[in-house]
């Protein structure tokens, strides 16, 4: 199939946006006090765009939903108060009407949303006419031509303004983020759509506080456009998504920070390499740490099942086998046997460590 997509630049009230693109604000809307106390906090260390949930899909049912179109008239205040633009999710076509009528400046097409053409049709010829800029998340699953798809929807029905939003995804396995990035879609995606804005939502890959900036780090040294983080004035009551969302102030320190380590790397040109080569290591290292916390938490699973079964924590004559199996595969790799062996050594005592706390 080909890729053709006719697609404009992002502009707000005629202005082109230009990249890095932040947008942050809650997860969800929930009073009028929590959306301007977050907003004014955000607009005054420079945030520029406004995001708030008004309708949630939520995958339970009887989780927090969304405050609904009540919440329009705060976003109203936001937009006036601090001069921010304001940025909701669409699922429905009257989700897209209500918007256009109270004047939300973009919207986002979410990821469970996306994966299902007949609700991404039905927004894009609810969207038809209005020149705004609409951004599509990731399908929760990992598919890229569903994406495709739904940008090819959009543009079909004459939406010119498109962004694209890598969320991660959903995934059975364990593992240390709430969904797994799978860089190489993004990536992929980017190369078959240069001209397609591609942003980062950390806070929802990541699903904990910790780790929202370290894949934001590694989304910006990759070349994403921008980012959209969630952001809280009291993340601990927030009525969803509560463990991901940082306050605005640990956002614009955090933000800052790494946008200095970004820019110094682009405009000093004799760091340049030195820089680039440090940033790849890294996001070699959070791979690493990310890579080991998941093999723990597989290791913490053996040992429940260990424990069920009454079998001895360890097993000399597995260890020898994994071991010999690593020493073997790093030596084909180009990895010596010492290093090997000692790095397993203290993996495999972490792991014993952890089983016989089960
Ligand atoms: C959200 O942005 O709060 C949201 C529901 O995200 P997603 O569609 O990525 O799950
Ligand atoms: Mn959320």
């Amino acid at each position: 199939m080909e890729n053709e997509m006719i697609t404009e630049p992002l502009r707000l009230e005629g202005r082109e946006l230009k990249p890095p693109l932040i947008i942050a604000g809650p997860c969800s809307a929930e009073s009028e006090e929590q959306v301007l106390l977050t907003a004014k906090s955000l607009a005054a260390g420079g945030i520029k765009i406004f995001r708030a949930g008004i309708w949630k899909p939520r995958t339970r049912p009887g989780s927090f939903e969304g405050i609904g179109s009540i919440g329009f008239p705060w976003l109203q205040r936001v937009k006036e108060e601090t001069g921010m633009a304001v940025a909701i999710e669409v699922a429905t076509a009257q989700h897209v009407n209500e918007a256009l009528k109270y004047g939300i400046d973009i919207v986002w097409v979410g990821a469970r949303t996306t994966a299902n053409p007949f609700a991404v049709q039905e927004v894009a010829e609810a969207l038809r006419g209005a020149n705004i800029p609409v951004f599509i998340k990731n399908p929760i699953n990992p598919d890229l031509e569903l994406w495709v798809g739904a940008f090819e929807r959009l543009n079909r029905a004459g939406v010119r303004q498109l962004g694209a939003i890598h969320r991660g995804f959903s995934s059975l396995n364990g593992s240390i983020y709430r969904n797994q990035p799978l860089w190489e879609i993004p990536v992929r995606f980017k190369e078959m759509f240069p001209e397609i804005p591609m942003i980062n939502d950390p806070s929802h890959i990541s699903g904990k506080r910790a780790l929202v900036f370290q894949v934001a780090r590694k989304a910006l040294t990759l070349g994403f456009d921008g980012l959209i983080i969630e952001s809280h004035c009291d993340p601990d009551s927030a009525l969803s998504d509560k463990d991901q969302q940082v306050k605005p102030d640990d956002l614009i320190g955090s933000l800052s920070q790494l946008m200095r380590e970004i820019n110094d790397i682009a405009e000093d040109e004799d760091v340049e390499e030195l820089e680039e080569l440090r940033n790849r290591i890294d996001s070699c290292d959070h791979d690493l740490l990310v890579t080991l916390v998941n093999r723990m938490m597989v290791s913490e699973k053996i040992g429940k099942y260990k424990k069920k079964k009454k079998m001895s924590v360890v097993q000399n004559s597995r260890y020898n086998e994994v071991l010999e199996s690593r020493l073997k595969e790093g030596k084909g790799i180009g990895l010596s046997e010492d290093f090997v062996e000692g790095l397993f050594k203290y993996i495999h005592q972490e792991s014993v460590n952890r089983q016989r706390e089960e």
